[in-house]
C-alpha cells in the first residue's frame, strides 16, 4: 500500500523575543532562516522558519515569537525535545562551540547504538538535543557560520512525553504509516521510513506534571505527506479514528490539516510542496518579509509594527 506519511515535516514552537531567537538558531546553531513571515492566524506576530539550504521537510523548526510571553512548562502531553542530527566526528567542535557561547548543556550520553546525545535548551528553555551519529548522509546548510562538515543536517528525532504511550503508538502505526523500531526503558521509538531524521520517541512519563503552553514549548509537530491527494487520504483515516481533523488550510508553502493526538499533542499533516521557493528564490530565502495575499495590503503597517531583526554572521563564526 502507498505510504501516505513519509516522516517529519516541521516542528513549530513558541518563543518570546524574536531577535534572541534569530541569534540562537541562525547564529549559535547555524541554521538558515528560510522564511520570515507572519502567523497567518495572528499577523502581528512573526512566523520564523529555520532549516537547511532549501528548507527541506525534516529540517524545518519554526517559531511564533511573542515578546514578553510567560514561560511554559515541559511535561506529559507535550513534545518536549527536538533533536538535531550531526556527524559523529563533530562532537568536539560542538562542545567547544557551546562553551564559547556560554550555552549550558548536559554531558554527552549514548542512547541507542551509535547515537551520542547532548541535551541543551534555547534562550526560552525549549528542549533541544544534538545527536552525533554516522548514519545521516544529508548535508547541512553551508552558508551559515558553522562549516559545512559540522553543520546540522536536519532533525534526528522528536521526543513526546505521554501518560501512557499505547494510544499514540496505535495512531502512529495504524493511521500514520509508522513502525516500532526500537525501545529502551520507558522510550519507544517509531519511524515512517528508515531515512534518518524521522524518529518519533514516545516516552512514558506518567509521574511528570502536565505540560503547560508558553514560551519555550512546542506548539505542534507536522508530518510530511507527498501531495494534496495523499493528504486527503490521511484526513479520511483521521476521521475514521474520530480525531476530528480540521479542513485543509493553505499555509502558502504547504497545505495542512491539524488534529490532537490522544496524549494531547497537536499534530499536523503538511504537504511536501510547493515549498519555500514559491515566493523568493532559494539564494534569497529569508531575506524579506513575505506575506500571503490576504495580508499584502497591510504590509506597510506590519513592517512598522513587527520588531526589526538584524543578524551579523561575523559574531558567530
Ligand atoms: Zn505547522
Amino acid at each position: 500500500m502507498e505510504q501516505l506519511i513519509t516522516g517529519i515535516h516541521h516542528v513549530t514552537a513558541i518563543a518570546s523575543n524574536a531577535q534572541k531567537n534569530l541569534d540562537f538558531y541562525s547564529g549559535i546553531l547555524g541554521l538558515r532562516l528560510v522564511k520570515k513571515t507572519v502567523n497567518f492566524d495572528a499577523p502581528e506576530v512573526y512566523h520564523l522558519y529555520y532549516g537547511d539550504e532549501k528548507g527541506n521537510p525534516g529540517s524545518i523548526l519554526t517559531f511564533f515569537p511573542y515578546d514578553g510571553l510567560i514561560a511554559g512548562r515541559h511535561g506529559k502531553g507535550m513534545l518536549n525535545t527536538t533533536s538535531f542530527s550531526l556527524a559523529g566526528t563533530s562532537i568536539e567542535y560542538w562542545l567547544n562551540r557551546l562553551k564559547r557561547f556560554g550555552i549550558a548543556h548536559k554531558h554527552p550520553e549514548e542512547r541507542f547504538q551509535n547515537e551520542v546525545v547532548v541535551y541543551l535548551e534555547d534562550t526560552d528553555g525549549l528542549g533541544l538535543e544534538l545527536v552525533f551519529n554516522d548514519t545521516d548522509t544529508r548535508s547541512g546548510y553551508s552558508g551559515g557560520p558553522v562549516a559545512a562538515e559540522h553543520a546540522i543536517k536536519g532533525f534526528f528525532s522528536v521526543e513526546i512525553w505521554e501518560e501512557g504511550y499505547e494510544r499514540t503508538a496505535g495512531l502512529l502505526t495504524e493511521q500514520l504509516d509508522h513502525k516500532p523500531i526500537a525501545e529502551k526503558g520507558n522510550r519507544f521509538r517509531f519511524a515512517a521510513t528508515d531515512k534518518p531524521g524521522n524518529y518519533i520517541d514516545l516516552v512514558c512519563a506518567p509521574d511528570s506534571m502536565k505540560a503547560l503552553a508558553g514560551s519555550g514549548t512546542v506548539h505542534h509537530l507536522a508530518f510530511s505527506t507527498p501531495t494534496s491527494v495523499t493528504q486527503q487520504s490521511v484526513r479520511q483515516r483521521i476521521l475514521q479514528r474520530m480525531l476530528n481533523p480540521t479542513p485543509v488550510l493553505d499555509r502558502n508553502y504547504f497545505t495542512s490539516i491539524y488534529f490532537r493526538e490522544p496524549g494531547g499533542v497537536l499534530f499536523e499533516i503538511a504537504t511536501e510542496l510547493p515549498g519555500f521557493s514559491i515566493d523568493e528564490a532559494v539564494e534569497h530565502l529569508g531575506a524579506r518579509l513575505q506575506l500571503p495575499k490576504q495580508f499584502e495590503n497591510n504590509r506597510e503597517h506590519l513592517e512598522k509594527t513587527l520588531p526589526s531583526l538584524a543578524f551579523n554572521i561575523e559574531n558567530y563564526q
